[in-house]
């Protein structure tokens, strides 16, 4: 019912319409008495029609969909300009998050377990990306767990042979940690070293609730005495911690602000939700909460009025997405932009040296490893699908100049063909609608942010 071709009309909290055209990506402001007299049912077909009478919709839908290499492109880059890799050096963490992904309160996932990245599967995998990297300028390694720095001896390894292989060339190193491995000898080390950054997930007044202890302890109690110890005795390394959170509804949203601004002094680089798919009832249950129409109010006056900077890691990329966005008449070959080419986004490489396209998507079991390599013969099959769910799939849909999902939503089935649950289309219309919604507002209450 949500999924029309043309495009989608949107309302901001003044009431005034707006109508977003997927063929020209223009987003047209709509006559508020002429929009205001159209009875409720039949404001989307009137509109519509307006908007054919006036040659903003001629109807004709992309024929094709296609990656934005060709494939010599494609084989050249992957030879030669990987972008950065993940090692996941652990599969163990020192927390039991309720919502984490490894909890066992996903479907199909792995948990937490004893196993971690050997000195071996390291210099494998950084060789790998070094030889796939040869002519990049730049080298990103990644360390992601459970908690990596849980084996400290293992993240020390690898920077000190990612170092060495990657002599001559910039290099940068970034670690995920959920801030409660930051012992004395970590925050030195960290301190001496200044190509490493660190992120750390710290979720405000909510933290407690869900990032637990094994034995049930919340953990913000920690974490907060170490970040103390690094604004008192490292503030050069203060400069290079960052944060995520995660957040389950508009409120959490600000308290999280007030947090940050009060006790942290600087906003998350990204705040997210709480995936939703494939959850059991525990997770289902955390995300039963419902927003009041004030945080609502409160969020958008913070958010589009004021610019606040501490909204904006929750709101930024997807608002960007939309003041980005390449306004014209479409292709008839409509390039596949949000979705990485397998590899060029990210290598991950799991601890046992399984590959995977980033963090994000996790392990892709038949990619290949840092034994065989990738195979190639499976990537090719995977990209082909990828075009044929999109062909079947967003010919149609208004969403597909905006459309942001990528392997990370595609599920991987037993056989390693690979399926794109429609829940997560559904997700990203409602998201890419509330996103329009918020641009609108913007462009009311503070148009000089937003110029189309
Ligand atoms: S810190 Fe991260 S890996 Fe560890 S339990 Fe929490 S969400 Fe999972
Ligand atoms: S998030 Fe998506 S687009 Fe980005 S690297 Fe991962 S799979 Fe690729
Ligand atoms: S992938 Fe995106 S564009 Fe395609 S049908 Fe789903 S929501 Fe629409």
């Amino acid at each position: 019912m949500e999924q029309k071709s043309w495009g989608i009309i949107v309302e901001t909290s003044f009431g005034k319409g707006y109508a977003y055209i997927c063929e020209t990506n223009y987003i047209v402001s709509l006559l508020p008495e002429w929009y205001a007299a159209i009875p409720m049912e039949q404001k989307e077909e009137t509109v519509r029609r307006a908007l054919e009478a006036a040659g903003e919709i001629i109807g004709e839908l992309p024929e094709t969909f296609v990656w934005p290499l060709s494939e010599k492109e494609y084989i050249r880059k992957l030879e030669g300009e990987f972008s950065s890799v993940v090692l996941e050096i652990t599969q163990e963490c020192t927390l039991r998050c309720e919502y984490c992904i490894y909890s066992g309160n996903y479907e199909n996932v792995r948990v937490h377990s004893s196993c971690y990245m050997t000195k071996e599967v390291v210099k494998r995998s950084l060789d790998f990306y070094a030889a796939h990297s040869k002519n990049s300028s730049k080298a990103v390694v990644s360390f992601y767990g459970g908690e990596a720095l849980m084996r400290f001896d293992i993240v020390k390894y690898a920077v000190s042979y990612a170092r060495e292989i990657f002599r001559g060339k910039e290099l940068f190193f970034r670690i995920s940690s959920n801030g409660t491995t930051l012992t004395a000898s970590v925050l030195e080390w960290l301190n001496q070293n200044e190509d490493i950054e660190i992120v750390i997930t710290v979720n405000g007044i909510t933290h407690d609730v869900y990032r637990k202890f094994p034995n049930g302890d919340g953990s913000l109690g920690m974490i907060m005495g170490n970040l103390q110890i690094i604004r008192q005795q490292y503030p050069k390394l203060w400069n290079r911690v960052n944060f995520l959170a995660n957040i389950v509804s508009l409120q959490e949203l600000l308290e999280l602000r007030e947090f940050y601004m009060k006790e942290i002094g600087k906003p998350p680089l990204l705040i997210t939700g709480i995936l939703e798919y494939g959850g059991n009832e525990r997770i289902e249950k955390i995300l039963q909460v419902r927003d009041s129409d004030e945080a609502e109010k409160e969020i958008y006056r913070l958010y589009c009025e004021k610019q606040d900077s501490y909204l904006k890691p929750y709101f930024h990329t997807e608002v960007s997405e939309i003041r980005n966005r390449l306004i014209g008449r479409r292709e008839k070959a409509c390039q596949i932009t949000a979705c990485c080419m397998p590899f060029l986004g990210s290598l991950f490489i799991s601890a046992e040296g399984s590959f995977g396209l980033c963090e994000r998507a996790g392990i892709w079991k038949h990619c290949g490893d840092i034994y065989k390599g990738i195979d190639m013969e499976y990537v090719q099959k995977i990209k082909q699908e990828v075009i044929a769910i999109f062909q079947n799939r967003c010919r149609e849909c208004w969403c597909q100049r905006l459309c942001s999902i990528c392997f990370k939503d595609f599920q991987t089935m037993e056989d390693g063909s690979i399926e794109l649950p429609e829940v997560f289309c559904q997700r990203m219309r409602e998201s890419v609608k509330n996103a329009l919604g918020l641009f609108c507002e913007m462009r009311e209450r503070n148009p000089e942010t937003v110029n189309n």
